[in-house]
């Protein structure tokens, strides 16, 4: 193994993931839902496998994809995206998000990311030879996780290449506000630096969040200079599918299709045109699945705070932060690594997510995309355990 890769063991989710089939817990570690996406999806994918859509795609991704891609952001976000020349299929997000900075990076160019980040950031950075200069994001008063804007201000330089922004946020459960997205394209503008942006979990905003979900392309000035990254796993409930996709600029989208080539080529055929029909379901599919959600999220923070967390309650994305001071816990590994022998429920500890495990090493994550009765089975058995 290449030195620069042996930081990087196994994913804290395939570790936590198999935990939990080894010892039988409730698993809400790994980010996963265990119901299926909308049935006409699913019936498409199904079609679509019977009527020989079995060869390998145009590399850009089939043409309904990428039409439907453009239509649902100018529907829900107002954005005007080509679907020849601005928008390209990928492999999930991670393809997406892997391709643009291994394009896009010279060897010694700085990230700017918010830590915790997703576990593929840090890779993708190291695999392209580049540095990353993680801001914190830290709990406040108030609940509410934020940056010090002098912390991000400090974390531009004339190294900068492009800073990567996911919102809402994995795995605090963040929704930038307006005031800091537009920090952040103030200093991409002012350093001539690129952006790409992670919305995988953009219907994922509840209705009590302080404010909804706002692309950092939609700010002046940003669209230019930005890669928008989502994909199909969380708003349809399939993330074992992988179909993923990026726009921009035809410049910047084109860096994305040129080192795709050679990643993975093209992806998964018949899969495309389902998530193009899923993609035009009417508005009250996302609507109901936000509710749905959020409804979940409050079942596990009522039961989480009675069973003794510090909860830290998410504004979007699936997943729920708490603080395991009060329940006498020092560090969030070991409390994760113990946690399915004392009572049967799997968790992911965040502090493997920072590059100051310091800043994260009380902080577990739980994750709330499950059946009610799930979630009711794991609150239960953590209030036996606390
Ligand atoms: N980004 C974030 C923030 C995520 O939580 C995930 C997890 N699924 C991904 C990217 C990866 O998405 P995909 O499965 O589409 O590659
Ligand atoms: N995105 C999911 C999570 O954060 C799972 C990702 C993975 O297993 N790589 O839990």
């Amino acid at each position: 193994l290449v030195s620069r890769m042996r930081p990087f063991g196994t994913t804290v989710f395939a570790e936590m993931s198999a935990l939990a089939v080894r010892t039988g817990a409730v698993n809400l570690g790994q980010g996963f839902p265990d119901t299926d996406g909308p049935p006409e999806m699913l019936a498409a994918a199904a079609e679509a496998l019977r009527s020989g859509r079995n060869q390998y795609p145009p590399g850009p991704g089939v043409p309904e994809l990428r039409a439907a891609v453009a239509a649902h952001q100018r529907r829900f976000w107002d954005l005007e995206y080509d679907p020849d020349g601005e928008v390209v299929i990928t492999a999930g997000a991670t393809e997406a998000i892997a391709a643009a900075i291994l394009g896009l990076c010279e060897p010694g160019d700085e990230v700017v990311c918010f830590e915790p980040y997703y576990d593929s950031y840090a890779a993708s950075i190291t695999l392209a030879g580049a540095v990353r200069r993680p801001v914190t994001l830290r709990p406040g008063d108030d609940g509410r996780y934020a940056f010090d804007p002098a912390d991000l201000r400090a974390a531009f330089g004339p190294r900068t290449r492009l800073v990567l922004l996911n919102s809402p946020h994995n795995p605090t459960g963040k929704v930038f506000t307006p005031a800091e997205l537009s920090l952040i394209a103030e200093l991409c503008r002012e350093h001539d630096a690129l952006a790409v942006t992670d919305e995988v979990y953009e219907h994922l905003v509840f209705t009590d969040a302080s404010t909804g979900h706002v692309p950092l392309s939609t700010l002046p000035g940003m669209r230019e200079r930005t890669l928008r990254v989502s994909s199909a796993g969380k708003t349809f409930s399939c993330t074992g599918w992988k179909v993923g996709w990026v726009s921009g600029p035809a410049a910047l989208v084109s860096v994305v299709l040129r080192v795709k080539q050679f990643l993975t080529f093209v992806n998964a055929a018949p899969l495309q045109p389902a998530v193009a029909v899923a993609l035009a379901l009417p508005d009250t599919y996302f609507t109901d699945l936000r509710a749905g959600m959020q409804a979940r999220r409050d079942q596990l923070i009522s039961g989480l705070g009675d069973a003794g967390f510090d909860v830290l309650t998410p504004e979007g994305t699936y997943f729920v932060t708490v603080d395991i001071t009060g329940l006498g816990g020092a560090d969030g590994v070991d409390f994760c690594r113990t946690l399915p022998d004392r009572c049967g429920v799997v968790a992911v500890p965040t502090q493997v997510f920072y590059d100051d495990p310091e800043a994260g090493r009380r902080l577990v994550r739980f994750a709330f995309c499950k059946r009610p009765e799930v979630l009711t089975e794991a609150v239960t058995r953590l209030r036996r355990a606390s």
